[in-house]
């Protein structure tokens, strides 16, 4: 077990990571900062003492991981927010009401969009035919439902790529809502179903579009279970590895596009440099934002915080359209594309925002 206050108390306070800080820059409040989420997290986890202010600074983080990125004491400041939450759950104060539905949406419906689950496959451009294999395809509830471009083209490109994979007809939800709200027990439940059904039908690589679920089977999963016996993979990696040997199968498509790297692809993974080279292949011509790839701007939506904070959203996700220089910004991340397109659209900021595999698409031959 880590122990986080020794983590806390290596703080140098030397500030790095304010500056870089989405929800202190969008706030200005010392509490929705690295520093005073430590601070926080200080005399929660060391004194047991928490107020409502307390509560909503650990739910209001993205997790964005901008602040350890600068840390010069590797302080993991969204592993103690998450700690932190789990311990609010402990003592009866949280998750936070809209939290509560999201879950009881999860575990009675099977996704985290409240979305009708006969419904489910209806973003399919083809008839579901079961299919074994040992890949499984794994759309996501917000693939599924809202941002359907990111599970249709993913879909598409893998099988025109020659991709082998199956789909459940029933896939449900990966839990990660249940996880980041801090119900870390009823989240273990939940994976544990996953991992028996992924076991039971010889599952032993998923292939996600959804940079959330990529995350939760990923880390989350590892975490909660002990470990895990089937590779996770997002689908910029898979179409990244069919793609390198023939970048000539792509017709050059000439747009003006910027690249925002997602928090979980782009910082937590590092991959930064492929889907670059995926649009340059395409024949786009790649913009950059002032701050970029492991330094890119959080879009606001990450961690759960979007369903409870949606101004604050709203409000970090208008701050990075405003820097993006083209009208085009692509991302490799349903939760990005949902929230920056809804941003764009509401505030009327001329931006479109378009799921990478969808550029793909267009560009095959
Ligand atoms: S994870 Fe992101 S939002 Fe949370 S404290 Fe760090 S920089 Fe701020
Ligand atoms: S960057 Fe790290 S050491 Fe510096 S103030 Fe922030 S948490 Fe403390």
């Amino acid at each position: 077990m880590i122990n986080w206050i020794e983590q806390i108390n290596r703080c140098i306070e030397c500030d790095e990571c304010m500056g870089v800080c989405p929800t202190y820059r969008a706030t200005g409040e010392y509490r929705f900062s690295p520093r005073g989420r430590l601070e926080s997290a200080k005399r929660l986890l060391a004194e047991d003492i928490l107020d409502e202010s307390m509560i909503e600074s650990f739910y209001n983080c993205p997790k964005c991981m901008a602040c350890e990125q600068v840390c010069p004491e590797g302080i993991e400041t969204s592993k103690i927010v998450a700690a932190s939450r789990n311990r609010i759950v402990e003592k009866g104060r949280g998750p936070l009401e809209p939290h509560k539905k999201i879950i009881a949406g999860i575990l009675e419906k099977g996704n985290s969009v409240n979305g009708d689950p006969s419904k489910r496959l209806d973003w399919m451009p083809e008839p579901f035919k079961p299919h074994e294999s040992e890949t499984l395809f794994y759309a996501g509830c917000l693939p599924s439902y809202l941002v359907k471009d990111s599970a249709v083209y993913s879909y598409l490109t893998l099988k025109r790529l020659g991709v082998d994979f199956m789909m459940l007809e029933d896939e449900g939800c990966c839990g990660t809502y249940i996880y980041e709200s801090g119900e870390v027990e009823k989240a273990k439940d939940y994976f544990l179903k996953n991992t028996e059904r992924f076991k039971a039908l010889g599952i032993k690589k998923l292939i996600l579009p959804c940079n959330g679920c990529f995350k939760c089977f990923k880390y989350f999963y590892p975490e909660v279970l002990g470990s895990i016996d089937f590779e996770v993979l997002h689908v910029v990696e898979v179409l990244y590895d069919r793609l390198k040997g023939q970048p000539d199968i792509l017709r050059k498509v000439d747009r003006e596009i910027t690249y925002h790297d997602s928090c979980r692809l782009g910082r937590a993974e590092g991959i930064t440099e492929e889907p670059r080279e995926i649009l340059e292949w395409c024949g786009a011509s790649v913009k950059e934002l002032p701050e970029n790839r492991g330094n890119t701007p959080c879009c606001g939506s990450g961690g759960g915080i979007r369903s409870v904070f949606k101004d604050l959203s709203f409000d970090i996700a208008k701050d990075l359209l405003n820097k993006t220089p083209t009208e085009e910004l692509v991302s490799p991340c349903p939760f990005c594309t949902f929230n920056l397109s809804y941003t764009a659209k509401k505030g009327a900021l001329g931006k479109n925002v378009t799921y990478i595999s969808k550029i793909i698409w267009e560009s095959l031959k």
